[in-house]
């Protein structure tokens, strides 16, 4: 069986397409410089091996490449906070954009040419129109998001001058957690909404900063399309299939097609959760467009991807008994 390297594996959205590609039959390995992932995650839950390093270490890459017959590769290793990509850019150019063309280089010095990369909705800048499909055009306003595009731009002129295959998903707002309570969303420090709101539930924080209430949206608040992390994962597993058996480079978007409100998601955390949670209006985060939803009709037709858990309710359910657990184990040590 192929051997798939997982760069960024003990994070989020890596340690659920790890856990997707062993239950699929893959070998894995893992490269991780655990600047935000956990090892614990890779070697205790997933049990598979584990490199700890950088991505921008080329003699590490190489020596990766020759010590071990890799099929292709999945890109998740990158730096994700929108806010924090504007006022430290630098870092975001250098890990996301520099670190990947190394490895980029270094795969190809090693004649291996199937890559899978974590590309984001966020490209596509303010919407033009909704759903957003992937010819929508694309006007990153952050340099996260700008981070993204230009890696997508390297890999078309890698593939027109070194038949480098690629499959890019443009992720929605990636949710949730596996159900069987094992893996789950662990940033530190965290910045996305869901577990923060899930955070303030448990009583881990007084309450949930909404961003931005003037927005042109029906309540003000913005509108984002949020995917559960096990969709995500199986898509990776059919653009993986699709790339081995030959297909050329394509970008996907990977939604639900319907967009909830920061208002909405936390009327739906306490549902879920059945805890009041205490709101606080803010200025806008820089960065962030009003609303993100997209069309994946694309994925749907040419990778036969169908979304099990569609629904923001169980997203957060997942998410939600993920959290309690984790606050359970630690309120142990
Ligand atoms: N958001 C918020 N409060 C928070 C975290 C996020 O109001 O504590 C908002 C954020 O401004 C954005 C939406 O929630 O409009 C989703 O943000 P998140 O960071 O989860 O994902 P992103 O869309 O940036 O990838």
């Amino acid at each position: 069986m192929s051997t798939i390297l997982v760069t960024g594996g003990a994070g989020y959205i890596g340690s659920h397409a790890v856990f997707a590609l062993k239950n699929a039959g893959y070998e894995v390995i893992v490269l991780d410089n655990l600047s935000n992932g956990h090892r614990e995650i890779v070697e205790e839950v997933l049990q598979v091996k584990l490199i700890v390093g950088d991505m921008s270490y080329r003699s590490l890459l190489d020596n990766i490449f020759a010590t071990n017959n890799i099929a292709a590769i999945m890109h998740f290793a990158a730096y994700i906070a929108v806010g924090e990509s504007v006022t430290d850019p630098a870092k975001y150019y250098r890990n996301n954009v520099v670190g990947t063309l190394t490895l980029l280089e270094a795969m190809l010095a090693a004649s291996i040419n199937k890559f899978i990369f974590s590309s984001s909705c966020a490209l596509y800048g303010v919407p033009q129109f909704i759903p957003l499909t992937e010819d929508h055009p694309q006007n990153p306003i952050s340099p996260y998001a700008t981070s993204k595009w230009m890696v997508e731009k390297i890999l078309t002129d890698f593939d027109a001058a070194y038949h480098l295959k690629s499959v890019s998903f443009r992720y929605f707002n990636a949710a949730g957690a596996d159900p069987n309570g094992l893996l789950g969303e662990d940033h530190i420090p965290e910045t996305h909404l869901i577990p923060l709101v899930l955070q303030a539930a448990l009583g881990k924080s007084e309450s949930i900063f909404i961003f931005g209430i003037d927005y042109p949206t029906p309540d003000g608040t913005c509108i984002r399309d949020y995917i559960h992390v096990n969709d995500l994962a199986q898509a990776h597993i059919l653009g993986l299939q699709y790339l081995l058996n030959g297909g050329k480079s394509e970008v996907f978007n990977l939604g639900n097609g319907s967009g909830f409100s920061v208002r909405e998601v936390i009327e739906t955390a306490k549902q879920v959760t059945g805890k009041d949670i205490k709101i606080i209006e803010r200025d806008r985060r820089p960065g962030d467009p009003p609303i993100l939803v997209g069309s994946s009709d694309k994925a749907r037709t040419q990778l036969t991807w169908q979304p099990q858990y569609p629904n923001l309710p169980e997203i957060i359910t997942h998410a939600w008994q993920w959290h309690q657990k984790r606050h359970i184990v630690e309120a142990k040590k």
